[in-house]
């Protein structure tokens, strides 16, 4: 035979670098279904079933093209269960002439590809606009990076909302400051557009019920897009109804809205079954047309080309020593509630129980909520990277570990961005109705029922206050905690240690 050509569960684009050239008469593809990559974390049955089905019909997809596919269920006896086992098992039966395979978006997976010893021609990523080779080369030399350089960068790059003389669209690069309203009342998204799952994706929701129903998160009510064309259909609901208010609202959270104007469509451009480019393009297009304003464009484009391409990079960069940091030292385990959602916390609860219905929370959510109180209650990295990568759909390592172990837990000491992201109940009760269906009190902050994010909030500042009142971001802060008076803020140190120390006993709050 000609050449084996291993493609990955996130890598189901038919412009896959490693498929290029591919000889359909004497080429062979492999994809594999593997315990090792299902089980390493308790993944979201909905995400498991998500993979496995765009595996399915990929393969699919690719038969229907003329091309050969050997294709590993999960449930196949002769399965090694890993992905470095099938690679072997299929390279010892066909004996390739050569074995192509698209770098990993996994440092682990690729290690251990690299690890078994085959004459593997590797090739970078294409799918993503910057190589790991170039965002080494912007960030060499930099004792920190910063994303909006990079951004910059990127638009100078791409030529996306530039002028011809190559100033940015709207005389600025960025209008995040016009992409946090809070939802209007009465305001609600657009019926979100759910796909039916076809015989495949019933096949692959029977397997994962049966091998995975220990592992966290609803089983029913999949609706997710499995083929490029059924993803195409949710970017084109979403670039109809969702775009135009995503700018005003993209930080808003309610009740009951799981998904608001966001896309959902992170997950099925993960996989590779949307194309980057081509989103951005119908983006801009839409805003040169008149159908969005800059704030929507710019703010979709930027978490694009900017924020996602940004995190790959710093994660490339920095692996594997990258997981293993902790610049707060933290040691607290992950509470329980994380895997139940049981909590009086109703923003807490809200988050996290939508989380386990559709394997999806936005970005807000994510940061602000269930991240934001990781970060105050001192919560070990690794296990909260953990959860995030088992619980979301679209969560892959590359993107999961710099979003949460840098972003959300600030654990790198700064290294991907300047300030923590820590906050209040107050900013929770700016941005969304939570509190008003609350047990708690969110403008208390040491009584009884007050906020648990208030006093958790002071006492995070205090607890490392050596590290962070330098922080020019924090100056004021650090400035409001030196006004209080003595008494108020020994009330706040104590209510914060009580709260954690009910953390510690194994209570929800
Ligand atoms: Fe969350 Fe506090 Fe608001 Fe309750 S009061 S929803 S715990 S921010």
């Amino acid at each position: 035979m000609g050449a084996l050509r291993l493609v990955l569960g996130d890598q189901l684009s038919f412009e896959l670098a490693s498929l290029a050239g591919l000889d359909v008469q004497r080429d062979r593809v492999l994809l594999a279904e593997v315990a090792e990559e299902a089980g390493h974390v308790p993944h979201h049955p909905q995400k498991i079933a998500f993979v496995f089905s765009a595996m399915r019909h990929f393969a699919q997809a690719l038969r229907e093209r003329g091309v050969a596919v050997d294709y590993v269920t999960l449930d196949d006896p002769d399965n090694s269960g890993s992905l470095a086992g099938e690679l072997q098992r299929f390279a010892a039966l066909h004996q390739p002439q050569a074995i192509h395979v698209t770098e990993a978006g996994d440092w682990r997976v690729e290690q251990a590809l690299k690890a078994n010893g085959l004459p593997i021609t590797w090739h970078a990523d294409t799918r993503f606009l910057c190589s790991r080779d170039a965002f080494a080369r912007w960030a060499s030399g930099k004792k920190q990076l910063r994303l909006e350089f990079f951004y910059r960068e990127m638009r100078r790059q791409s030529g996306l909302l530039l002028h011809p003389d190559g100033t940015p669209e709207g005389g600025a690069w960025n209008f995040d400051a016009d992409n946090r309203k809070a939802l209007p009342r009465g305001l609600r998204g657009p019926m979100p557009l759910r796909f039916t799952a076809d015989a495949i994706s019933r096949e692959v929701l029977a397997l994962v019920a049966e091998r995975f129903a220990h592992h966290y998160g609803r089983h029913d009510g999949f609706d997710y897009p499995v083929t490029h064309a059924e993803a195409e259909q949710l970017w084109q609901h979403f670039l109809d109804f969702g775009l135009g208010a995503f700018g005003d609202y993209q930080d808003a959270m309610a009740s009951g809205e799981p998904f608001l104007f966001h896309a959902r469509i992170s997950a099925a451009l993960n996989v590779g079954l949307l194309d980057v480019r081509r989103l951005c393009a119908d983006v801009e297009t839409a805003y040169r047309q008149g159908r969005v304003a800059l704030n929507a464009a710019e703010g979709f484009i930027r978490q694009l080309i900017g924020w996602r391409e940004y995190v790959r990079g710093i994660y490339w960069l920095q692996m594997p020593g990258y997981a293993q940091r902790n610049a707060f030292g933290n040691t607290r385990p992950l509470p329980a509630f994380y895997w139940s959602g049981q909590t009086r916390m109703n923003c807490m609860r809200q988050a996290i129980g939508q989380t386990l219905e559709h394997a999806y929370a936005h970005h807000i959510q994510r940061l602000m909520v269930t991240g934001n109180f990781a970060l105050l209650a001192g919560i070990v990295p690794a296990q909260l990277c953990d959860w995030y990568l088992a619980v979301y759909l679209d969560a892959f390592d590359w993107v999961e570990l710099p979003n949460v172990l840098g972003m959300v837990l600030h654990a790198d000491g700064g290294y991907l961005g300047s300030n923590p992201y820590c906050a209040s109940g107050q900013y929770i009760k700016r941005m969304s109705d939570y509190c008003q269906g609350c047990a708690y009190r969110v403008n208390e902050s040491t009584t009884d029922d007050a906020c648990p994010f208030n006093a958790l909030y002071w006492h995070f500042l205090m607890r490392h206050r050596d590290r962070l009142e330098g922080n020019p971001r924090l100056g004021m802060v650090y400035k409001n905690l030196a006004r209080m008076d003595e008494g108020k803020q020994q009330a706040l140190w104590q209510r914060g240690e009580a709260l954690l120390a009910r953390l510690d006993g194994g209570e929800a709050l």
